[in-house]
């Protein structure tokens, strides 16, 4: 095992790495810029690197930086967490040419994943369900793209290969528009992302948004960890998150689930993973697979007993999986709520100092979080500040219980969005369950037209 763990990140991930390396009795070492100097995590840590100014393009996305702040500190690894530097092929593969282990995925992996048409092809070939759409990126021959369209069926989707964050997508609903759509969307694939590459999917009107966890270590072994179900969006960006997912059939998880498994030992595939699908009419249909642990991880966590940050550390210290498939028991239910200093209406962000805070507690809550009173939010990076998981035997426990951790929850001298969340736990076609990723915005837009009148 290793002694000492660099990580690279900040927020509420670098303290959740922190513990999981306390626990596992590594020794760790935060980086931090200056803006991050009286982070929690920061003093926790054994030791601590200044590794920049506040902006993250010269501190948490500066990867000499970075590197030097491990060869310094004697650090063995580096724990990437999610965001920043979590995704790069080349940030894994300088880590590894420097001599360190990276927590997560081979660069190749990355890479393979980082591009969505060599993905979807990689997961098509291992049998994952995808999206029908082009075979490939779309061709230079307008004729050729009618006819796949055509093919497809309206509406249909153009994709840039290397999007992300939600960006580099359009929407088609006639011919009349395709050809437009797709060269629009080509020139900013290509001053986004640097690659003019875009295919096309059948655009999907209802979906949810089920994701697939998984674990795989460099033996061969590989097991998902059930799903998650995260459709409550808003803007792409996830609101609320919870395992299972209601209503879904249990031997169409385990199915999808033995897919996603299958395919990691296929293209050996390292560390924990996701695999995210859209779900409709009762069928999966891949879209992406993230190379890193995510946010909502804890929901999985919840109902499995597994740490997942304790089993990326382990994987990359070459241990086996300690347990197969059939030792991974599902019970009971987690919903999460992601605490971002934002306004609750209009979803401004809000950094700024937080003069009183306190966090619920009792049976079933866990807050996963690096403020404390007194704590400044610095406004340069995202505007999440914790997470606030309720886990219970039953959905409606967990749900219930959220509630209650919500109306004890104080933080004072910001703005949250405590409130929503509260409106939507108390939420009639929440509470029923298995709404589709487009709930959340039109929620949102009845609200404000509720206002406006
Ligand atoms: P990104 O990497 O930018 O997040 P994704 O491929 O994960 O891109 O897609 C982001 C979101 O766009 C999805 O969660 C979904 O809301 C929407 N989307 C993507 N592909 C489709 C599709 N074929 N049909 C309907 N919606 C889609």
């Amino acid at each position: 095992m290793f002694e000492k763990i660099l990580i690279a990140n900040r927020g509420e991930i670098a303290l959740r790495v922190l513990r999981a390396c306390r626990e596992l009795g590594i020794r760790t070492v935060a980086v931090h810029s200056v803006a991050d100097t009286e982070a929690k995590y920061v003093k926790l840590a054994d030791e601590s690197v200044c590794i920049g100014p506040a902006a993250s393009a010269q501190s948490y996305l500066n990867v000499p930086a970075i590197i030097s702040a491990a060869e310094v500190t004697d650090a063995e690894a580096i724990h990437p967490g999610y965001g920043f530097l979590s995704e790069n092929a080349d940030f894994a593969e300088r880590v590894e040419q420097s001599g360190f282990a990276f927590i997560g995925p081979r660069a190749e992996t990355i890479r393979l994943m980082g591009d969505k048409v060599s993905a979807k092809d990689a997961m098509k070939a291992a049998g994952v369900p995808c999206v029908p759409g082009s075979d490939g990126a779309l061709p230079e021959d307008p004729k050729e793209i009618v006819k796949i369209a055509r093919a497809v069926g309206y509406p249909v989707i153009i994709k840039a290969a290397g999007g992300g964050g939600g960006r580099g997508m359009r929407v088609v609903h006639t011919e009349a528009a395709l050809l437009n759509a797709v060269q629009t969307t080509r020139a900013e694939a290509q001053a986004a992302f640097g690659n003019p590459v875009v295919y096309m999917e059948k655009f999907l009107e209802n979906p949810r948004h089920i994701e697939i966890q998984v674990l795989a270590d460099e033996h061969g072994n590989a097991v998902y960890l059930g799903e998650r179900d995260c459709s409550m969006q808003r803007r792409h960006q996830k609101v609320i998150e919870e395992a299972p997912a209601p209503g879904i059939d249990r031997k169409a998880i385990a199915k999808v689930g033995e897919r996603c498994a299958e395919a990691c030992r296929k293209i050996g595939y390292r560390g924990a993973g996701t695999f995210e699908f859209l779900f409709e009419n009762g069928e999966f249909y891949f879209i992406e697979m993230n190379t890193r642990v995510q946010v909502e991880h804890p929901v999985t966590e919840l109902i499995t007993g597994i740490d997942i940050v304790q089993a990326q550390i382990r994987i990359a210290a070459n241990e086996k999986l300690w347990f197969g498939q059939k030792d991974i028991v599902f019970r009971g239910h987690a919903v999460e709520c992601r605490i971002n200093a934002e306004d609750p209406f209009k979803f401004t962000p809000c950094p700024g100092k937080i003069t009183n805070w306190h966090t619920p507690g009792g049976p079933g809550i866990r807050v996963d979080s690096h403020v404390y009173n007194g704590y400044t939010i610095p406004q340069h990076y995202d505007s999440m500040i914790g997470k606030l998981i309720a886990y219970g035997d039953t959905r409606e426990q967990a749900i219930r219980r959220m509630r209650i951790a919500l109306s004890e929850m104080v933080v004072e001298g910001i703005k949250t969005n405590v409130p929503l969340h509260q409106e939507l736990m108390l939420d009639a076609r929440f509470i029923e369950g298995g709404t589709s990723i487009h709930y959340l915005e039109h929620k949102l837009a009845d609200r404000n037209e509720v206002k406006k009148s």
